[in-house]
């Protein structure tokens, strides 16, 4: 479609009265809408609208999907782009979302031949071909603030912005300028990370940020967006750098211990 005419649509669709029931699905189950400013709050619900009108969300092993279930989702993951200027995750075509946590065939090769075949459980997975994969109960604990700082959607759509520039590398878009720096700050942040652990010291976020550079930056994305003071206690440059790339600044609207529903 036209860029012109895509956005366009895109405004006449943001311009539609919100249905009451979105507002009601978001008090009782997004709390981190409580933290914005009325004008962020208005932008969200118009993001909201058109994120619903162009993506296909499919149940999966028998789970339906309602208003609540895609404005749950949808809410947490324009929170996501908020500093962004008209980004709509263009590459994401649908999202399937399971009742529970799903299983994925894992196979682990085996010391001295053959090999051990497992499934995995998980809670979401991005595909770089236009897919999203979602367990219902993590998108609503994230929404609800009830796993610590963890959010799967918001999880998720870290890998969709790292994507933006064509690669899910753990460097999301960034002016040229900036990018070697961000780059090497960022690893000297994840050297920290891997150092606290390996002290058996606490840490802010989960430790499956250590699988690689691109889990890395989603997990930590997490925490910026749940619990920001608390990234910033642990690493103040790590949350200046995730400042930077989402173009945000949650510590100014969250208050230091948000109020978990
Ligand atoms: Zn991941």
């Amino acid at each position: 479609m036209f860029a012109w005419l895509r956005s366009r649509r895109r405004r006449a669709i943001g311009e539609r009265p919100v249905p009451a029931a979105w507002r009601e699905i978001l008090r009782q189950g997004v709390r981190q809408l409580d933290w914005l400013e009325p004008r962020d709050t208005g932008r969200l619900l118009e993001w909201i609208a058109v994120f619903l009108e162009e993506k296909r969300f499919e149940g999966c092993r028998g789970f339906t999907i309602t208003d609540e279930v895609k404005v749950t989702i949808a809410a947490q993951a324009g929170l996501v782009v908020l500093g962004f200027q008209d980004e709509w995750f263009d590459g994401l075509k649908s999202l399937l979302v399971y009742p529970g946590d799903y299983l994925v065939p894992r196979v682990t090769p085996l010391e001295g031949g053959g090999q051990l075949e497992w499934r995995e459980a998980r809670l979401g997975e991005t595909w770089a071909g236009g897919s999203m994969v979602l367990s219902w109960p993590g998108v609503r604990a994230g929404g609800r603030l009830r796993d610590g700082p963890r959010s799967v959607v918001i999880h998720e759509c870290a890998h969709l912005v790292d994507l933006l520039d064509g690669e899910i590398d753990g460097v999301p878009p960034l002016p040229a300028a900036n990018a070697s720096r961000w780059r090497t700050e960022m690893a000297a942040c994840r050297g920290r990370f891997e150092s606290l652990l390996d002290d058996g010291r606490s840490v802010a976020f989960d430790d499956y940020a250590c699988e690689s550079a691109a889990e890395f930056f989603a997990v930590a994305s997490e925490c910026f967006f749940q619990d920001p003071h608390r990234l910033m206690r642990q690493d103040a440059m790590l949350y200046g750098l995730l400042a930077e790339a989402y173009r945000q600044d949650p510590i100014a609207r969250v208050p230091v211990r948000p109020a978990r529903g």
